[in-house]
């Protein structure tokens, strides 16, 4: 049995000067303060579109070009299924670029995925240089290492981008930290504007 999907949306706002089918795939490993999909992450949502029906919409829709694996955390599905199901859309339109969005805490996914993938979208959730404020932010113990090996995996890719939502609690000088990690990087950063999420269970 392939992967299992929660939901999907067309958007042009995903990827940058593309359309792209997003689709989304729960569970998590982080538990971020503001989470937007918290509920694909500790809800019990149906896994109810197959595989099939991605491949039929990303290869029938006039508009999109880019498929994106979206959730929740895509890395922590089984590996084997993620390469296939890539490969699978590679083969059935190849006009299709594919991007995964990742929190970039399991390098040795994006490993194995990087040669069939055409980028990740990277979060970096706070300097990797302050693990306490990571931990604080992703609301579980981070080794900032872990994301510093993702973004050497990602970088340079065709679709790889990183992402940094404007959290309340990062300072001037935790911006400015990453904004120059991410200038000496192949990829481009953005730096995202911070919507709360007040219903979000992790935010405590
Ligand atoms: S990494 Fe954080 S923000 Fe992203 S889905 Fe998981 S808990 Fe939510």
């Amino acid at each position: 049995m392939g992967l299992r999907f929660v939901s999907y949306t067309l958007s042009s706002a995903d990827a940058p000067g593309r359309w792209s089918l997003v689709t989304f795939l729960k569970g998590c490993n982080f538990r971020c303060k503001h989470c937007h999909n918290w509920m694909l992450v500790v809800g019990t949502p149906k896994e109810k579109i197959l595989e099939r029906e991605i491949l039929y919409e990303i290869s029938s829709n006039p508009v999109a070009d880019t498929l994106v694996l979206s959730g929740g955390e895509p890395t922590v599905h089984n590996t084997d299924k993620l390469r296939d199901f890539i490969l699978r859309v590679k083969s059935r339109a190849p006009h299709v670029k594919v991007r995964l969005d990742t929190n970039g805490y399991l390098p040795e996914v994006l490993e194995r995925l990087r040669d069939v993938i055409d980028g990740f979208a990277v979060d970096i959730k706070a300097p990797l240089s302050k693990p306490d404020k990571y931990s604080f932010t992703a609301g579980r113990d981070i080794d900032t290492s872990r994301i510093r090996d993702s973004i050497h995996i990602a970088d340079g890719l065709p679709l790889t981008i990183y992402r940094t939502p404007s959290y309340p609690w990062l300072s001037e000088e935790d911006i400015e930290e990453i904004r120059e990690l991410t200038s000496n990087l192949k990829s481009p950063w953005f730096l995202n504007e911070f919507f709360e999420v007040p219903s979000c269970p992790f935010n405590a």
